[in-house]
């Protein structure tokens, strides 16, 4: 693995520079459990450094630029994320896990949202409002000002695109806290921006702990909107700290997403996305399709199809980009070894095998197919965040939409069916950011808004609607009379 800078400092001011404390944290490799290269422990000097650099850039370079040079910067950098991209996969699946194939597709999702917010950066503009006589009425989109961007392990350079790419497009300076487990591409990631002519201060990075950096980010009164992804628990904190801010938040959380299977569907076509979506980045992913709900006449032939599919899937190091990879860390394959810790043998439908030869640290998990359990069973309600699904039998439309429903998540859902119909009465009744109709997931399509309801979050983020969300509104009313 080729890193070309210092993972062990922070980037603040278009600098590197180390941690006020001098401290770092170890980087370990999930697919063996060594430690790679150490990370900043930064802190809320750090923070404080970070958000006087951002708002150095709103007063300076950055905040005088006009919407097309800031598009052109984008657009740089998406090239140089391509250029780049062989490091950026192999940093990627060796500081989180994930095979290099979804390394890869992370890398290329990466610089497409740097196109597509490049792109779209000088077209969001505002409106002219027909008002009483002697007025000229418009509104302007101006940004929020500095940004702070609180990311999970899990895609660090996905979450890094959708947030950071409109944030920047739409003139904010952004603070980046990636996470403790996975800082590698966000470090990098800012390197490039320099590169690729980001005024200093524009994005700032500043690895840390959560309790640490993360809570002094979104306690400190400098920063005029949050952007986080992760787990309901910390969303909580975050948006109470944003409350004591009057700061708007968005917050993209965690789910058990739903995929309904209705004996009409065409279960050649579905099989392959019904299982890559409860396993692709060994289930550590937010849209997770946790939840297979399978019509009752089919159920035990789906039963048996997935059973057959789950055995087979391959399970080894990133590296060697087998179909699954390892858990991102001993903290979270215990977390998934204890929800599974809670099903009977009877409830095991399916378990791919570990294959001999795993190396000894890796924090491998071997993907599990679930059932028998009722809707309401924890196992089909929390996010496990592992290679786990559940497969869930249902009588009818009503039976499936009550069942899908039933969680406090609301993030995505499918429907499998030939029945057009049908398709268009469930993407109005399903609870969910986004409805997939005989598909799962849409490619990651970077320009379909994503979010959730419920626990699942609030506000969205990707396509065109992350600009208005890093944008306030300002109404100008002229009287000339
Ligand atoms: P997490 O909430 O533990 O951590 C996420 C980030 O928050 C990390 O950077 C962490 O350092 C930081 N953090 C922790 N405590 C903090 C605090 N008190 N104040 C401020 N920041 C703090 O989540 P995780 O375990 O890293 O990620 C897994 C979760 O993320 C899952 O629930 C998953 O569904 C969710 N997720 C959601 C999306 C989405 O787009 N909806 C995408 C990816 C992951």
């Amino acid at each position: 693995m080729s890193i070309w800078f210092d993972p062990s400092l922070l980037f603040i001011n278009g600098k590197w520079r180390a941690c006020a404390s001098g401290e770092t944290l170890p980087v370990i490799n999930p697919s063996n459990g060594e430690n790679i290269a150490r990370i900043a422990r930064g802190g809320g000097a750090d923070v404080d450094a970070a958000v006087a650099s951002a708002e150095g850039a709103q007063a300076g370079e950055w905040g005088a630029m006009t919407a097309a040079e800031r598009g052109r910067i984008l657009l740089r950098l998406s090239h140089l994320v391509l250029e780049h991209g062989d490091a950026l996969a192999e940093m990627e699946a060796t500081d989180v896990g994930k095979p290099l194939t979804q390394a890869r597709a992370d890398v290329t999702a990466l610089a497409r949202y740097c196109e597509f917010y490049g792109g779209a950066a000088d077209k969001l503009h505002g409106a002219t409002i027909p008002f009483n006589a002697g007025y000229t009425v418009y509104t302007l989109r101006e940004p929020h000002g500095v940004t702070g961007h609180i990311i999970p392990w899990n895609y660090p350079m996905q979450i890094i695109g959708r947030s950071i790419g409109a944030a920047l497009a739409t003139g904010n300076s952004c603070v980046l806290k990636p996470a403790e487990d996975a800082c590698l591409t966000a470090l990098a990631f800012a390197d490039l921006a320099h590169q690729a002519g980001l005024p200093a201060g524009a994005l700032n990075v500043v690895p840390g702990l959560g309790a640490e950096a993360g809570a002094a980010l979104t306690a400190h009164a400098g920063v005029r909107h949050l952007s986080f992804t992760g787990s309901v628990a910390t969303g909580r904190a975050v948006q109470i700290a944003a409350a004591e801010n009057i700061v708007p938040v968005t917050l993209e959380l965690g789910g058990k997403s739903p995929q309904l299977v209705f004996a009409d569907a065409d279960l050649g076509k579905a099989l392959p996305f019904l299982v890559n979506a409860g396993i692709q980045n060994a289930g550590q992913t937010c849209s997770a399709g946790s939840r297979i709900l399978v019509q009752r006449e089919i159920h035990d032939e789906l039963a048996g199809r997935l059973a057959e599919a789950v055995t087979a899937l391959t399970i080894g190091p990133a590296m060697e980009d087998a179909r699954v990879g390892p858990l991102v860390s001993a903290r979270q394959k215990s977390i998934v070894d204890g929800f599974l810790a809670q099903a009977g043998p009877d409830q095991v439908l399916a378990r791919a095998s570990l294959p001999d030869g795993l190396p000894e640290g890796g924090h491998y998990v071997a993907p599990t197919l679930l059932g028998g359990l009722a809707p309401d069973h924890p196992l089909a309600q929390d996010e496990i965040f592992g290679p786990v699904q559940v497969l869930i039998p249902f009588d009818d439309e009503d039976d499936a939409v009550r069942i899908a429903n039933g969680t406090t998540y609301g993030l995505v859902a499918s429907v499998w069916s030939a029945d057009g119909g049908r398709q268009m009465r469930l993407a109005k009744r399903l609870r969910a950011g986004q409805v997939f109709l005989n598909n799962y997931g849409a490619a990651g399509g970077v320009e379909l808004p994503f979010g959730g309801v419920g626990h699942s979050g609030h506000g969205r983020e990707k396509g065109f609607e992350a600009m208005y969300a890093f944008t306030t509104l300002k109404t100008v009313a002229a009287h000339h009379g």
